[in-house]
């Protein structure tokens, strides 16, 4: 069985075909400036070379054509027939109050997106285009909606309501969603097996560290707490996003600024984060080369990085009393033993020690915790497009 693994950004898609037996990757590729001029796609065979088109791709039902037709393209495509697709998951950001879990899209579902765009004006209108290409262009075969906020829908009241008065909840859907749930659900399922240990009896705290970062507590395989909110904006110090601030800066560097609505939300999501505090860049190879030859502002955003990560994993130790593991993955989380030691340095009440051997390994799922510490550490590369691709079979079979 083949899945179309689809996410729709505003002027990008990205796409992936799996082989559902063997859980392989057969293509993927990527379509950018999408509505732009220069729009181009790269496909890539597993098994062979990148084959770069350039064409006009004024929307995202052009962009989906145009990966259809590549995927069954005689000389670089991946199937004879599209027939052969058995299902199409689609990554949609917000999924608001309306899903707890991935659903098979029809009528009713397509009406809840749309209502859900106001609280993800940026992705969801891109990921409704998604989907709405593929009931053209591939009528009969089912689409799926896997939801970012879905998986910390099972957070209980007290941590997903605000103290605002209770009527914007109530009216307006103000509340914690949190973000990241379909990588934070992969690694929930991972850990236990990586653990050989129940599920149910297993309190987790995955660190999910890229370019955007959260973190969640997971206690017996359902989130009870995670950093970001409303929008991916809050929780960790991150790429460009500025994470948990004084709401009371908003208004002031509005002021300052002269700002409006649209402006502020472009400068909190854009120019914070570890780039606005080092000055130096967004990515933490940068950051950690310019900190090595004595940047200060550098290595103070690495500080800072590394400080609200152990903030955030102490207070989620207290929120499910105890923690069994803490899990690092995506870009930095796998990749970067040294952000790693740096986090668990201060993790002496946790009984925690690192086998330095263990945490120089990258890529792989591995323990790197030494045999007696009291809470095993792991790395646990994420896979986004797998988990969207096995709730599609799920749902869909
Ligand atoms: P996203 O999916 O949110 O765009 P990723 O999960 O791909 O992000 O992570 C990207 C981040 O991972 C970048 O900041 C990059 O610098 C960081 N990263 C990748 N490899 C390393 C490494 N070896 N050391 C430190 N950071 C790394």
């Amino acid at each position: 069985m083949k899945i179309l693994v689809i996410n729709c950004g505003s002027s990008s898609l990205k796409y992936q075909l799996i082989n559902m037996e063997t859980k392989h990757l057969i293509a993927k590729g990527l379509v950018d400036r999408i509505g732009l001029a220069g729009a181009v796609l790269t496909h890539s065979l597993t098994s062979g070379e990148d084959e770069v088109i350039t064409a006009d791709i004024p929307n995202h039902t052009a962009a989906i054509g145009l990966v259809l037709e590549a995927l069954i393209d005689p000389k670089y495509g991946a199937v004879k027939e599209l027939k052969e697709i058995a299902a199409v998951g689609h990554r949609v950001l917000h999924g608001a109050h309306k899903f707890s879990a991935s659903v098979v899209v029809n009528d009713a579902v397509m009406e809840a997106l749309y209502e859900c765009i106001p609280l993800g004006p940026l992705h969801n209108p891109a990921n409704i285009a998604g989907i709405e290409a593929c009931q053209k262009l591939m009528p009969g075969t089912p689409n799926v909606a896997v939801f970012d906020t879905a998986f910390a829908q099972t957070m209980p009241d007290y941590a997903y309501v605000y103290g605002l008065p209770y009527e914007y909840y109530e009216k307006h859907h103000i509340r914690r969603y949190g973000f990241h749930g379909t990588s934070h659900k992969y690694i929930s399922q991972r850990a236990p097996i990586v653990l050989g240990r129940p599920t149910e009896e297993l309190k987790v705290i995955i660190c999910h560290l890229g370019n955007g970062s959260s973190i969640t507590a997971v206690k017996g395989g359902k989130c009870i707490e995670t950093s970001m909110g409303l929008t991916p904006l809050a929780g960790l110090l991150m790429g460009t996003r500025c994470g948990d601030i004084d709401p009371a800066i908003v208004s002031k560097v509005m002021t300052i600024e002269n700002l409006g609505v649209d402006q502020i939300d472009n400068f909190l999501n854009k120019k914070c984060g570890v780039l606005g505090v080092s000055g130096v860049s967004s990515d933490f190879r940068d950051l950690g080369a310019a900190a090595e030859q004595g940047n200060y502002r550098a290595q103070l955003a690495l500080n800072m990085f590394t400080y609200y990560i152990q903030k955030y994993i102490g207070s989620y130790v207290a929120a499910m009393d105890g923690v069994d593991a803490i899990v690092f993955t995506a870009g930095i989380g796998e990749n970067s033993s040294s952000i790693r030691a740096a986090i668990c340095a201060k993790m002496n009440y946790l009984g925690v020690s690192l086998d330095e051997e263990k945490n120089k390994i990258r890529g792989q799922e591995i323990d790197i915790a030494s045999a007696d510490s009291r809470c095993r550490i792991l790395v646990i590369p994420t896979n986004e497009e797998l988990m969207i691709a096995l709730d599609t079979v799920e749902l869909t079979q």
